[in-house]
């Protein structure tokens, strides 16, 4: 971890670009040009009519007309029915979710031994759980510690990936960490994400929490003063770079499989033991 804000070099603007909606292509039926019987004509019409409303009603469905993000966040956190039928992910509909990987474009982070730096399980990591969720669907950021992208990021959720030191602390010196942005507007989302992430990671990798190295630097995290506060944000230090350092290395997609369970329990509403939070 050990974060400490650079000296600002530069005043970008936020490559924030919000999405711009598509127009909608509704496939429509294609009226036959051959010319038929009478009866069956005024049939084939009907029938014509009736696909393309279908198609309408599938091609629009309840709430992908609002794009603001409150409105789909408020929508998400409402239980949902289960849908018969799945809808291919329009434009308007993708959630955009952000990934950082921690020390990237900055500096190593912890550097062991052997020459295994943070940065690089972070950002393998990282880049496991981002082509997860783009395979689920959603549209995955991944971004750089500092990244520009941060200021005023709008998403429907940011969790930044770290580790904790490759030096043997002692024999407890085992597990992960997660703490949240209590400066996002709704600070039980960020409760429930945080609840998430832990129940998921820790069923998914077996490893135990760990909440007694959670430092400043994890609840002060600096990204969380930087993005929007509408964005729910978190991070995780998925394990301790000694003692943990075989599956960390030797088994990412496992570790990354855990983030993706937590983030997908949050987004999907899904039950989470409760247990409290420290
Ligand atoms: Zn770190």
């Amino acid at each position: 971890m050990d974060i400490s804000r650079p000296t600002p070099t530069s005043s970008h603007p936020p490559a924030q670009t919000p999405p711009q909606p598509r127009s909608q292509p509704a496939s429509r039926p294609r009226t036959q040009a051959r010319s038929r019987p009478g009866n069956l004509r005024i049939l084939q019409n009907a029938v014509s009519v009736a696909i393309l409303m279908a198609t309408l009603f599938v091609a629009f469905p309840a709430g992908a007309l609002s794009t603001g993000i409150t409105d789909r966040l408020s929508l998400m956190l409402t239980p949902q029915p289960a849908q018969d039928v799945q809808v291919a992910p329009t434009e308007q509909t993708v959630l955009r979710i952000g990934i950082v990987a921690g020390h990237w474009g900055y500096d190593s982070g912890a550097v062991c031994t052997d020459g295994t730096t943070e940065v690089e399980v972070n950002l393998n990591l990282a880049t496991l759980v981002q082509q997860k969720l783009t395979a689920f669907g959603y549209k995955v950021d991944l971004l750089e510690e500092f990244d520009s992208r941060l200021q005023g990021y709008q998403a429907v959720l940011l969790v930044s990936i770290h580790n904790d030191s490759c030096t043997y602390i002692n024999d407890q010196a085992t597990g992960f960490k997660v703490a949240a942005s209590m400066s996002s507007r709704d600070p039980n989302r960020a409760s429930r994400l945080t609840a998430c992430l832990r129940d998921r990671y820790a069923q998914a990798t077996g490893l135990p929490f760990h909440p007694g190295s959670i430092t400043v630097d994890m609840t002060q995290y600096h990204s969380f003063n930087e993005i929007d506060p509408v964005t729910t944000a978190a991070i995780i230090e998925t394990g301790f770079m000694n003692l943990d350092f075989a599956i960390l290395t030797r088994e990412p997609v496992r570790v990354a499989d855990g983030i993706v369970a937590g983030i997908i329990c949050y987004l999907n509403n899904e039950n989470v033991a409760s247990t409290p939070m420290p």
